[in-house]
């Protein structure tokens, strides 16, 4: 038995002559033209990928050998070939070839696209069509269980003084800024408008300026609602779909990881630029001393030089645009300090009596000891 053929040989899109041959429950391929063996198929390993059908010719493929397509165009050498064929050619599962991996490879590349990118882009974006009501409560919800899971700082001349502090800058503003008792040198704005200080941060803060630049900023994040969008993206579809139910008090992950995913919203250039830029423009208008504004992202560089990676401070710093960002602060301080002139009157913003209180409402007890 001797049938002519073609074949793919899963390198090339080109088909190549051959001649097939039945031999001791073998079929065995051949190039047409050099009679050179390709090869050598057990009947029980063939597997029919395609049966002829009006003008598309049958295709038959082994286990063993899935990128090689055999190409039978003759119905009466396809029909004399079937008949050679155990049961299980009809049965088996079609395997997989060389172009089908790269059809599947360019697939799942393409899919993985869409979850990466398309759909975080999708849901931050679907973050405009979410009532403001909803951040309100799930960022309620997570400073409660952080208020819990750390401890508030809650003496009240020092609250007193950061209350004055708030006022001054968001008189205006239904800002709900409260203070936990933990190390980290950083704030973070939370879906609603809640801001929270961490006791690191006011024990090291140099000026109620560089604190008032921390708040503002963190204003912007409550502004632009970066924290709900960073939230949104963290939980992902099904937190949306659950939203659709009402149901916005299931909340999958813990108080700190929630906390850690906020964090990173501060890794984003375009929300952190955005963020101080409103900072900037308010401290301005309220015509607050600019020159000691950047002293916390000083110590966030010299934190960086000194550790490389910035654990301590790294929720604000993102490292490569620390320089860019004090650079920034220092050029609008300028600025301001040219049209002040010689008038050189910025607003008071809290005694000393004041910022010292401020200075040690978490570590107060702690440092009389
Ligand atoms: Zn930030």
């Amino acid at each position: 038995m001797k049938i002519s053929c073609l074949y793919l040989d899963g390198l090339h899109a080109q088909q190549h002559p051959c001649i097939l041959e039945h031999q001791a429950g073998m079929l065995i391929l051949k190039e047409r033209e050099c009679g050179k063996k390709k090869a050598f198929w057990h009947l029980e390993d063939i597997q029919i990928i395609q049966k002829p059908s009006s003008g598309s010719p049958g295709k038959l493929g082994c286990v063993y050998q899935p990128d090689i397509r055999l190409i039978i165009h003759s119905l009466e050498d396809w029909n004399t070939l079937i008949a050679l064929l155990p049961q299980s050619a009809f049965k088996k599962q079609l395997p997989i070839t060389y172009s089908s991996i790269v059809l599947y490879a360019v697939l799942t590349c393409l899919c993985l696209a869409f979850f990466y990118k398309a759909i975080p882009i999708f849901i931050e974006q679907s973050v405009a069509f979410i009532p403001t009501s909803v951040d309100t409560k799930i960022g309620d919800q997570i400073v409660l269980d952080l208020h819990e899971e750390l401890g508030r700082c809650e003496n009240k001349e020092s609250l007193d003084a950061l209350t004055k502090m708030v006022t001054l800058i968001a008189p205006s503003y239904d800002l709900n800024v409260s203070v936990v008792d933990f190390a980290l040198e950083n704030a973070l704005a939370f879906p609603g408008n809640s801001i929270v200080l961490f006791g690191g941060f006011i024990k090291n803060a140099e000026s109620p300026e560089e604190m008032l630049f921390v708040l503002a900023h963190e204003m912007g994040h409550v502004k632009y609602r970066h924290a709900m969008k960073s939230f949104v993206r963290s939980q992902g579809l099904s937190f949306l779909l659950r939203l659709t139910t009402g149901n916005v008090s299931m909340i999958d992950t813990g108080v700190l990881d929630i906390v850690g995913s906020l964090g990173n919203l501060h890794n984003n250039r375009g929300n952190e630029a955005q963020s101080d830029q409103f900072a900037l423009d308010l401290l301005l208008q309220k015509n607050i001393d600019l020159q000691k504004a950047p002293s916390f992202f000083e110590r966030a560089q010299k934190q960086e030089a000194i550790f490389d990676l910035p654990d301590v401070l790294d929720l604000l710093s993102t490292h490569p645009e620390t320089e860019e960002r004090i650079r920034h602060i220092k050029e609008t301080a300028k600025t301001q300090r040219k049209m002040q002139g010689e008038k050189n009157k910025y607003a008071h913003i809290l005694s000393k009596k004041e910022w010292k209180a401020l200075k040690s409402i978490c570590y107060k007890e702690k440092e009389e000891k």
